[in-house]
This record gives C-alpha cells, structure tokens and sequence, in this order.
C-alpha cells in the first residue's frame, strides 16, 4: 500500500478510536451536503475495466473542460443509505439492488460499469471511513451518493474514453421537512420521461429538467410534482426523485415499471412488505382519476423513505387524502425502518452488516 493511503487509513484508525462522533448538530439535520471525511475514487480507461479504487479525502475533483459528463451529460448517480443500530452495528439495505442498478443503466449510457463486488466494497469502505459521521439511532442515517461518470475528454458527441467511479457520504434527516403531508401538484404540460428515453434509469440527465416545473408548483405553494406519461398525459407515474402508491380499500397499486419509471429499490420493499400484510398489490397503468378517488397516497424512495401525501391537484380539481393514525403508510414505513436500522428482525435477508 502507497504510504500516502497508508495515512488515510491510520488516521481513519485512530481518529475512530478516540472519537465515536464528528461534530454535528445531529438535532439539525436536513437533507443538505454536510462534508464528511472521505471519499471512494476509482478509475477506467480505454476500455478496460475498473481498478485500483481507494478512499482519498473528501476533495474536489479536477476534470477537464472537454470531460464527457460536462459536455454531454454522460453520467449516473446512485443513493442508499447506511444505518446505525441501537447496539452500534452498521448496516445497509439492500446495496447490491444499487450495484445492478447502476450495471444497467451503464448499459444504457454506453459505460463500463464497476463490478457488483467492487460496488459494495466501495461503499463499505466510505462508510467505515466514515463512521463518525453515521448519526445516531433516531436522528438520521449517512446517505451514500455513488456516482459513475465520464471523466475522459471528448469534444464529438461520442462516449468518454476514461470513466470515473466515485461515493461520497453525508449525514443527512428527514428529506421533505414541513407539514406531515405532501401537497403534490400533478404537471400536465411539462414531463419526465418519454419511452425508449432514460427515466428508468438513474442518469443524470433527468433532474435538472424537472427543476422547471417544480419552481413553478412551488410558487404556487405546492411541495413537489407528479408527472404524468408524455404519451397520453392521462396515466401518472412518479415525482421527481421518488415513486408513488395508491391505495383503495385493500388495494394498493403503483405504476408498473416499463422504462419511464425509476424501478425504486424502496418501492419493491414496499410491495413486498404490504403483500406480507395481506394487501393485493397492482402494479399497473394508472389512470390520474384513480389518483383523485383513492383514500390514501404516498411516496418511496430512499431518500424520502415512505412520506405520505396530503393533498393532490390536478387541473384546478384538489383532493385529500387520510394521513392520520390508522394509515397503511405508517404501518409500512414503520416495518421498512425498523427492518432497516434492525429494530426489527430482517426476515428477508435485505441488510447487510458492515464492520
Ligand atoms: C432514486 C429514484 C427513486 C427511488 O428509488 P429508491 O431505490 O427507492 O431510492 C424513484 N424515482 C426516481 C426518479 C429516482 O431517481
């Protein structure tokens, strides 16, 4: 080991050792950039495959002005989060979800990707590094960000001959701070995804063209929007970073995943947590009325875990919806997290202990 690395990971012991927590406001905590100690780095070139990773501190990144990412957008990013138990374990959910995840969308975007192996001991590495940094059990969890990215020149619209691989960690709360339920505001002009398109995949090319009509709901007072498919504008399909649930009597439906969607690893736990409690689940094309007569909506992502929604309003037509106790969100979210920070038993195999 180069004794430049060998530094970083004594001091990754030492620091450790004496001091179980950075110095946060761990009450503070939104969902927001609060720079941790280190960062995971690893590289690809001319077609090879990816290797010789290693933690490095937390830095910018010096790219060229001709990199593949800045000029033509060739990127992904991925998100999970590592939580801390109440017997200071540390502990992931479902992480190679993430890794496939990130192998296919590279497929798409014509990108070696980092192996599912490699992933996973990126992550835990940037975890571990970063332990101190974990909040505590109740305040929030770390929130890791792999991002996959064409680093290597390229001036023709071409894909980049070097890629890099990157994960960096920040401790982070509750993601829509505010009153308990969101107020969504379903976008009939502008859209997200098309078909064929990349909306079911984590590039990132999708966000930023949803900062528009998010302005202009929250103009308008609205918390976030709901997009409804670019063909027909007539069935929904998910908000800007997360997807979405329906529920009717016992029923509970959320939009099938065929490439316009983000297939969301927390909205898979979803169903197959509700299946447990007996409810039928439909994954199906979902037309915006059945949104407008449902008795309760929600939803899940990562990084918003399980958040109910208030109020929905389409074409001036404003509908609530029960977000009091009783709610199958709650009951959901309530399993989900406890799975997720071990308060519960994990039946299913879906954590993965780091140590
Ligand atoms: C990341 C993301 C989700 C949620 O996926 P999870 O795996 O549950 O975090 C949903 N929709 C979009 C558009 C996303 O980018």
């Amino acid at each position: 080991m180069p004794s430049s690395l060998q530094k970083i990971y004594q001091s990754v012991e030492s620091r450790s050792a004496d001091e179980k927590y950075a110095d946060v406001n761990w009450d503070e905590l939104g969902f927001g950039v609060i720079p941790t100690e280190f960062m995971y780095i690893m590289k690809c070139s001319n077609g090879g495959e990816f290797s010789q990773g290693h933690l490095t501190p937390y830095r910018n990144i010096e790219l060229s002005p001709s990199a593949g990412v800045l000029n033509y957008g060739q990127g992904l990013f991925e998100g999970l989060k590592a939580y801390r138990t109440e017997d200071d374990r540390f502990l992931l959910f479902r992480p190679e979800e993430n890794a496939l995840r990130m192998q296919m969308g590279a497929e798409r975007m014509l990108m070696p990707s980092p192996s599912t192996q490699q992933f996973l001991d990126a992550v835990k590495q940037t975890v571990l590094a970063n332990k101190r940094w974990i909040p505590p059990p109740g305040k929030g969890t770390l929130y890791l960000r792999p991002l996959l990215i064409g680093s290597g020149p390229v001036l023709g619209v071409a894909p980049a001959a070097e890629y890099t691989f990157l994960v960096f960690a920040a401790p982070v709360g509750i993601y829509h701070k505010g009153p308990a339920g969101l107020n969504l505001y379903v976008e009939d002009q502008l859209h997200r995804a098309t078909p064929g398109g990349t909306g079911g995949v984590k590039s990132i090319t999708n966000y930023s063209p949803a900062y528009l009509a998010q302005q202009q709901a929250r103009a308008k007072g609205f918390s976030d929007v709901l997009f409804l498919d670019s063909v027909t504008g007539k069935y929904i399909e998910e908000l800007t970073a997360c997807n979405i649930f329906i529920l009717k009597g016992s029923v509970l439906a959320t939009p099938a995943v065929h490439g316009t969607i983000l297939p969301g690893i927390t909205r898979k736990s979803i169903i197959a947590i509700a299946l447990d409690f007996g409810y039928q689940v439909e994954e199906r094309v979902i037309p915006v009325e059945d949104l407008l007569e449902a008795d309760e909506a929600f939803c899940t992502g990562t990084a918003v875990v399980v958040t109910p929604i208030g109020a929905a309003t389409y074409q001036g037509k404003r509908v609530e919806y029960n977000t009091g106790k009783g709610t199958l969100f709650h009951k959901l979210r309530e399993t989900l997290t406890g799975i997720q920070t071990g308060r519960l038993e994990d039946k299913k195999g879906w954590t993965m202990e780091i140590n």
